[in-house]
């Protein structure tokens, strides 16, 4: 379903997680933004982007790797592909291509496009890197954290009322508490990056990979509040060995069942993180 719409930027919802994917339009091109996630979906968001093109040239994002946001690249073979240099690099290529297969048999889902890993035609490998096409211009922020290859894409064109897209991955969404796979310490980087690209680009839509569009700089705040309040409290219950208290959070968050499994996994990287602070706090007492 169109979750939401302006006259450059279509923001396709997936009944799965809730997860964005998005199409943004200029003069200059067509930008698609992590395609996913079932079969009709992602011929949707294919047929779409091919009435609309008229000759254009189509341009592939992936935000990160995760197997539900690169599911859809199949069905984009004449696309042109773009994600970080981390992304090209990832050392777990096979394994996300094995999670996309298991989920499809696991649900008994056969698509029309070949399953691979995204191959890229443009790697982001530092903050501040540009790409432009006519006058529209994609800047480009490495987001890591929530896995290691994420990033951030700010969207800006001269045409009139083009606005400002944020392009944010699996950050600052309403949905889902912080999901840390990666790095709570990088995540936390991340979320301080992510305040600076709002005052230099005061983005006018900010498109996150799960949940609700922002449209507002408050709200966009609000979400950034929560997310380091959220990482702060864990970190302080894992080093004091006192209860996180989840209750709050299934409040604020309405899948509790399907989010369970991610507050655990989330505790055991805190802790494991706490475990490496401890040690290296020892070893460095033992030398001054
Ligand atoms: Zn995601």
């Amino acid at each position: 379903m169109i979750q939401y719409k302006n006259p450059h930027v279509t923001v396709f919802q997936s009944a799965i997680f809730c997860t964005t994917a998005t199409v943004v339009q200029t003069a200059d091109l067509v930008l698609v933004v992590d395609p996913n996630w079932l079969p009709g979906e992602v011929e949707a968001i294919r047929h779409f982007v091919e009435m609309e093109a008229a000759g254009r040239p189509v341009y592939l994002l992936f935000t990160h790797s995760d197997y539900d946001h690169i599911i859809g690249y199949g069905a984009f073979p004449k696309a042109t592909v773009i994600a970080s240099e981390a992304f090209r690099q990832n050392p777990g290529k096979e394994k996300i291509i094995e999670e996309i297969r298991t989920w499809d048999e696991g649900n008994y889902v056969t698509r029309p496009y070949p399953i691979e890993y995204p191959v890229l035609d443009l790697a982001v490998s530092r903050d501040g890197q540009t790409f432009k096409a006519g006058s529209t211009k994609l800047t480009f922020y490495l987001a890591p954290g929530h896995n290691a290859d994420g990033i951030f894409t700010i969207v800006e064109s001269e045409e009139p009322e083009a606005g400002c897209t944020w392009l944010a991955g699996d950050y600052l969404c309403d949905v889902e508490f912080p999901y840390i796979y990666h790095s709570s310490i990088e995540y936390e980087q991340t979320l301080a990056k992510a305040g600076l690209i709002l005052e230099k680009h005061a983005p006018s839509l900010l498109v996150p990979g799960h949940g609700k569009v922002a449209l507002r700089r408050e709200e966009i705040l609000r979400r950034k509040t929560e997310a380091l309040e959220y990482i702060l409290e864990m970190r302080r219950c894992i080093a004091g060995g006192t209860p996180f208290n989840t209750e709050k959070l299934w409040k604020r968050y309405h899948f509790r069942r399907g989010m369970e499994s991610f507050q655990m996994e989330n505790t055991a990287l805190f802790k494991r993180e706490e475990g490496h602070r401890k040690c290296s706090g020892l070893s460095s007492g033992n030398t001054t």
